[in-house]
């Protein structure tokens, strides 16, 4: 299966063979999105600002501006180590006081080398996924989620 958000991935960057980040972009051209997860939400200080519950978490990004959505990260489907412990999903919206509700981020992908690409496409079976907040400096800030 190839990586799930492949379609929305702008400034691809491979290190090594083993990784990749990028930044999202929606089809529609826009570079920020709100979130919304089943997971738990922290304060984010010394933990990303959305880990699991009960061992899942799936994340979807919305764009603000043509309202289209996409699953980002699926602890039931995506990865080498899949983890299902939830039979039904609760979408809470990601909001934090420090935080514009909208939000640009960098993706960033670890994978063991044999499963980096299927075919032509990088593979959906890696085995971190780590998403950081750009903040408004450009720079790479805070945890959204590290999986
Ligand atoms: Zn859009």
């Amino acid at each position: 299966m190839k990586l799930r958000i492949l379609d929305y991935l702008k400034d691809v960057k491979e290190y090594n063979g083993v990784a990749l980040s990028a930044k999202f972009q929606c089809t529609c051209g826009s570079n920020k999105f709100e979130f919304s997860h089943t997971g738990k939400q922290t304060k984010g200080i010394l933990s990303p600002f959305i880990i699991k519950k009960k061992g899942q978490l799936v994340l979807k990004a919305t764009c603000p501006n043509c309202r289209s959505s996409f699953i980002v990260y699926d602890s039931t489907k995506d990865g080498s180590n899949i983890s299902d412990k939830s039979s039904s999903y609760e979408f809470m919206p990601f909001t934090s006081k420090s935080l514009p509700n909208n939000l640009s981020v960098v993706i960033k992908y670890n994978y063991f080398p044999e499963k980096f690409k299927t075919g032509e496409f990088y593979s959906n079976e890696f085995e971190n996924c780590f998403i950081y907040i750009i903040d408004e400096n450009g720079k790479e800030g805070k945890a959204l989620i590290e999986e």
